[in-house]
Formats: C-alpha cells, sequence, structure tokens
C-alpha cells in the first residue's frame, strides 16, 4: 500500500501530482478509504511524456533484445517474490477474491516472462526483388507507447501492455484506473529496482477526463493502447486521430457460449458458470449470454439454474465465488440492468445469495440467470459488466450462429458440441477474435492473441502478435549492383 499520495512515477522519481490534489481510493468490500492517489494532470504527462521520449532516444532504443530479456526476466522473478504482498494489495483494492488475485499476480509474472523470453526472436522479412537489390522489412519499436486500462485486472493488464511493449523496445507512460491501480503502483516500483532504466515506465495515476485525456490527445505519443468502455474508447480515437497516433482499443463484449444438444452437460455448465462470474463478471471476455439448443433448453437451465442458485458473495477476504463491484456507480448500473429486466417481465430463473458477514457498506450483487431472454434485449445485447447471465433458445445451427452474431461486439465465444464438423463450421462463421471449442478463456491465455473485432475494437494483445503489434515494419532497400 503506498505510504505517501506520491503515486506518479517519472523519470524514475516518485512524485505527488503538479497540481497538489488527490484522489481518495476505498476497498470495494467495505467502503474504507484504503489509500490517496496523487491526481495527475497535464503537467504531469508532459513531463512523463518527454521522459519516455528521451528514455527511449538515448537508452531503451539503444539496448538489446537480451538486455531487455534479462530485465523482463528479472522483473518476473521479482513479482513472483513479492506475489503474496501484491496478491493481497489487488485483492483489498478490487475486492476480488483472494485466489482470483493469487492468480492475476502469477498470470502477470508470466506476461513477463513470455515477453522476456519472447524479445529476442522478434524476426523481420527478406523480399525478393530485381536482380542487383537487397530488400527487408525490418521490426522497430513505434517509440513512445500510452497506456490507459481499466479497474477490473490492473496487474494483468499491467503485464500484457508493458511486458510486451518494453520487450519490444518502445518506452511508456502508464495511465492506470483512479479505481483501482494500487498493485500496479507496486510494480512499477519493483520494475526500477531490478533495474529497468529511468523514463521508461513512467506511471502518472490520476481521473480519466484529465490525466487519460491529457495523455491520449499528446502530440508525442507514437501509439496508444486503451482498454475500457466503447464510449471512453470513442473519445481516445478522437482525441488521438488529432495527430493520427494509431490505437489498440479493447472495448469489451458480450460474448456467445452457444451449447448444442449434444453437449456434454458435465463439461460445459462449470465452464459456462465460471465464465460469468470470474471477477463478479466485471471481464471484457465474460459469456454473458448462453446460447442453448431448443430441445435441451429446459434441461440444461434446470441444470445450470441449480449452480447459480449455490453461488455466494462475500469479501475478497471471504474468498467465495464472487467479490463485491467495483464501486457504488458500478453496481448502479448493475442494478438497473436488473431492475429493468423485471419490469420488462423476463423471467430471473435463479439467484446466488449474500454471505450474511458481508459489509453493507461493499458493492454487493448476487450472481443471477434470466431467460429466456428476446435475443434484441439489451440483457442480449449490452455488456453489463456484472455476473447477470442471459439464456437464449435457438433452433438449429444457423440460427445459433445468427445470434451469436447479431450483437455489436466481436470479443470471444465459447461452442459446446461433440460434433467435430459443426465445431469447425460455428467456430469459422462466428464473429470473434477468439473462439474455444469444449472450453473457454483457457486460463491465463498469456500466449494466446487476443482482441476483438466490430465494437469490441482493434489491435492484438498477449502472444506473439502482441509483440509484432508493438512494432512497425521499415522496409530497407540496398541497390547492391
Ligand atoms: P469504466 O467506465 O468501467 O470505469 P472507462 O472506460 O471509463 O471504464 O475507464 C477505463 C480507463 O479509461 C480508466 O483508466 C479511466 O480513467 C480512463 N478514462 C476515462 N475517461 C477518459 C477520457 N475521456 N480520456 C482518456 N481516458 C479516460
Amino acid at each position: 500500500m503506498p505510504s505517501t499520495t506520491k503515486t506518479i512515477c517519472i523519470d524514475g522519481q516518485w512524485r505527488a501530482g503538479a497540481q497538489g490534489q488527490t484522489i481518495d481510493v476505498h476497498a470495494p468490500s467495505n467502503g474504507e478509504k484504503i489509500a490517496m492517489l496523487a491526481r495527475g494532470t497535464q503537467t504531469d504527462i508532459d513531463d512523463a511524456v518527454g521522459s519516455a521520449r528521451k528514455a527511449f532516444d538515448d537508452v531503451w532504443s539503444k539496448t538489446t533484445a537480451g538486455e531487455r530479456s534479462r530485465l523482463l526476466s528479472a522483473l518476473s522473478a521479482r513479482i513472483t517474490d513479492c506475489a503474496a504482498e501484491l496478491a493481497e494489495i489487488e485483492a483489498q483494492d478490487t475486492g476480488k477474491p483472494m485466489r482470483l488475485a493469487k492468480n492475476d499476480i502469477a498470470t502477470t509474472a508470466r506476461y513477463f516472462e513470455f515477453f522476456a523470453g519472447a524479445a529476442d526472436k522478434l524476426q523481420g522479412d527478406t523480399i525478393a526483388l530485381l536482380n542487383g537489390y537487397q530488400a527487408m522489412v525490418n521490426r522497430e519499436p513505434r517509440g513512445v507507447v500510452g497506456h490507459i486500462i481499466p479497474w477490473n485486472y490492473p496487474a494483468q493488464m499491467f503485464g500484457r501492455t508493458v511486458a510486451a511493449c518494453l520487450a519490444a523496445g518502445n518506452t511508456t507512460v502508464f495511465k492506470p484506473a483512479e479505481d483501482a491501480c494500487l498493485s500496479v503502483i507496486r510494480m512499477t516500483e519493483l520494475a526500477h529496482e531490478v533495474g529497468i532504466p529511468a523514463g521508461v515506465l513512467n506511471l502518472v495515476t490520476g481521473l480519466g477526463h484529465e490525466a487519460g485525456a491529457a495523455l491520449a490527445s499528446h502530440h508525442d505519443i507514437d501509439y496508444m493502447s486503451f482498454t475500457g468502455s466503447p464510449e471512453v474508447g470513442t473519445e481516445i480515437q478522437k482525441a488521438a486521430a488529432a495527430h493520427h497516433t494509431p490505437c489498440a482499443l479493447e472495448l469489451g463484449g458480450k460474448s456467445p457460449q452457444i451449447v448444442f444438444e449434444d453437449a456434454d452437460f458435465d463439461r460445459a455448465l462449470p465452464v459456462i458458470v465460471a465464465a460469468i462470474i470470474q471477477n463478479t463478471g466485471q471481464t471484457c471476455s465474460a459469456g454473458s449470454r448462453v446460447l442453448i439448443q431448443r430441445s435441451i433448453y429446459d434441461r440444461f437451465v434446470t441444470a445450470l439454474a441449480r449452480r447459480i442458485s449455490a453461488l455466494k458473495v462475500g469479501s475478497h477476504l471471504a474468498d467465495l465465488d464472487c467479490g463485491p463491484l467495483i464501486s457504488a456507480k458500478q453496481l448502479a448500473r448493475v442494478q438497473g440492468f436488473i431492475e429493468r429486466a423485471h419490469a420488462d417481465g423476463v423471467p430471473c430463473i435463479a439467484k446466488g445469495s449474500l454471505d450474511p458477514s458481508a459489509d453493507s457498506r461493499g458493492h454487493y450483487v448476487e450472481p443471477m440467470l434470466f431467460g429466456p431472454v428476446d435475443t434484441q434485449h439489451e440483457l442480449a445485447q449490452h455488456e453489463v459488466f456484472g455476473p447477470i447471465l442471459a439464456a437464449i433458445v435457438f433452433d438449429d445451427e444457423q440460427h445459433a450462429i445468427e445470434i451469436a452474431n447479431d450483437t455489436p461486439f466481436g470479443l470471444i465465444a465459447g461452442i459446446w458440441t461433440e460434433n467435430g464438423g459443426r465445431q469447425m463450421r460455428v467456430a469459422k462463421q462466428v464473429r470473434a477474435g477468439q473462439v474455444y471449442i469444449n472450453g473457454y478463456g483457457a486460463g491465463g491465455g498469456v500466449e494466446l492473441p487476443f482482441g476483438g473485432v466490430k465494437r469490441s475494437g482493434y489491435g492484438r494483445s498477449k502472444g506473439f502478435e502482441a509483440l509484432r503489434e508493438y512494432t512497425v515494419g521499415k522496409t530497407i532497400v540496398i541497390n547492391h549492383g
């Protein structure tokens, strides 16, 4: 936990915001104040971008991939050494159950390990041209990268963006979410402890419309990476357009889990439940729609309802199925969806229960299963970002594909069937950045390229593709005669 309000790190120095203002941070489990952040503004962003530019020109662009690899490896090891402390910080700050926080920290260390290993394996191309010429495409870092991340997975988001970005040779200005970012502050300290040079990783805490907007609109940012809501994604893109700064946007989803009549219920049920309750539904890739074939609808929904009814919600320390939502604002948003669903007469099939010892100041909501939900209802179209699952009926394969694709989003999808031909047919026709067959989410998925199509955004994080994303091709042609 930061003991001061010096939570901005520029050129390796910790400082308060240039205007001296602060932001209070509250624990979602009980509403208690746990920290104060520096409220960075334009001046802090200007300084941070200046520091990142200088570090890029003078230091980081001159390091070898092997050196970057060694430093990122050291950071991975340091995060692992401090895993217990970091998990405690993450659980208290986000409200997520302790075992999930532990898993998030292990995944964060794994991101640094993966990209440390990938850093020196990035290769360019040679191209056959005319006789007497040699043509090649080198992969070069983009330069100074701006990162704006949300509050749902602060540690993992830090790993997924910073590890790939630094491995590819870029420097960065990182703007975490004001609601939860304490693990990011601690890991920025660790990064400097292991020797990542000053200015390579700059951290500016602050509000979205101040520090965030200043970063996205900065003229000296070469590439902007954003994960968050579609509305803010639009603002980021508009701000970046003023300088033609390229962006990668990850903007959430309404991901379908498609259950055919030949699905293995025992395999599918626990995974479908986990995909909606993980992080209390505050996950961009949450499986928030379950599409069920009409012939098995009643049987499947009954089994699903039994599992949803057994779910328990409570404090991060109680380590139950779900923790609280992040904030009163998020709770009001999710409750709004629930109230409107009730008012519209959408049947609520099952509901989990709240741990009686949960603090009344926490932002708790029970997981719920609604169904059958009309495909045009907001529960089937909008991202709730809470543990609310919409069951939808379909008749045949083509119908399932139509419904799966009938939202503005396209992030990930799950297909449950034992029929091999159908697995591939459906996987190819569902519009999504990732498709899982008889599974969902594949753990941390550090190795798997991740990102959306349609309104879920564009650009890829994770896996080797992320390393390419943080580079730009330069074509060099030599006329050697
Ligand atoms: P949520 O609504 O779930 O908090 P947001 O998309 O609003 O998610 O926030 C994600 C990140 O975007 C946070 O770091 C937030 O501070 C930042 N942000 C919010 N508004 C803006 C903005 N206008 N410009 C830049 N960043 C912003």
